[in-house]
């Protein structure tokens, strides 16, 4: 019988667990909402709960371990929640060591940026290259890096948070506690803020998106702007990383194919000539990517 690895991805607004095959074939799913303003304890008998459950009825030797994406920063070398923004209570939290004790399973760690990397690496729109990134576009802007067939983890594991890069000197603020951040910008609930603040009425990305294929050309020109902002972003990533493929991902990608000539267009202005063949993509495994990639942790196949 083949070994299984068990997910669980911590959102802030969702937690999904997976039961996985070696293959990357998720056999099992499920989810529910996050307990995010319960405190740690909470949290951790929750997912040790999803955990369990996932397994009903698989014989304890075929489970391989426990693989977690959560949001970072986290300390991936000491198992650590240094500060979710979302969940209240996990600061320098071992979450590592609090799910192992809880599920009896030896568990990997990762950054939700860099396991959906790896999944979309492994088993979505990245398989077979050696370099990319992943950018998810939601609540806030994560990522994660392939480079030179291998996962890019950075010192205490918190390579990747491109959604910090400053865009603006001095500009918008961000949830991290900066100013100017690409993520400001760029996120979900920016563009929807920006988007109500221009046509005068409280309006949610997904309503922008359908008056855009609607016709309406305000809403084109919103999307137009949000896709430029996000190109800017790109074409720093590009440059920083040379990837054969940028990866989209995250709630935003709805949008995708409005949000893809304007991306498109600002990295053929921006980006130095050699860069503007690559590729963007979007995210095969959506919603997924970050559970899949936790599983994949598990069996060790996070290096090529
Ligand atoms: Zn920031």
């Amino acid at each position: 019988m083949s070994r299984l690895a068990i997910a669980l991805d911590l959102g802030g607004s969702q937690l999904r667990a997976g039961l996985i095959e070696e293959s990357g074939t998720m056999l099992r799913r499920n989810s529910m909402p996050t307990p995010a303003n319960a405190g740690p304890d909470i949290v951790i008998k929750a997912m040790a709960g999803m955990a369990k459950d996932i397994a009903e009825g698989i014989e304890p030797h075929r489970v391989a371990g426990l693989g977690v994406s959560s949001p970072g920063p986290l300390d991936t070398e000491l198992g650590l929640a240094l500060g979710l923004p979302n969940l209240a209570g996990f600061s320098d939290f071992p979450l590592r060591d609090r799910l192992s004790e809880a599920t009896g399973l030896s568990v990997s760690l990762e950054n939700d940026g860099i396991a959906a990397a790896i999944g979309e690496w492994k088993q979505g729109s990245g398989q077979g290259l050696s370099h990319l990134v992943y950018v998810t576009v939601s609540t806030g802007i994560g990522g994660g890096v392939i480079a030179d067939g291998r996962v890019l983890r950075g010192r205490r594991g918190m390579a990747g948070h491109i959604g910090h890069m400053i865009v603006i000197p001095d500009g918008a603020p961000c949830p991290c506690g900066n100013r100017g951040c690409w993520e400001a910008y760029a996120c979900g609930p920016a563009f929807a803020r920006r988007a109500s603040e221009r046509l005068g009425r409280q309006v949610d990305a997904e309503s922008v998106f359908r008056s855009a294929e609607a016709g309406d050309a305000p809403a084109q020109a919103l999307v137009a702007e949000q896709a430029d902002i996000l190109g800017i972003g790109i074409v720093s990533l590009l440059h920083l990383y040379s990837p054969e493929m940028v990866i989209l991902g995250g709630g935003l990608l709805h949008g995708f194919s409005l949000l893809d000539a304007g991306i498109r267009s600002r990295i053929s202005r921006s980006a130095m000539p050699a860069f503007r063949d690559v590729r963007v993509a979007k995210a095969a495994l959506f919603p997924d990517s970050g559970l899949i990639g936790a599983g994949m942790l598990v069996f060790g196949t996070s290096q090529a």
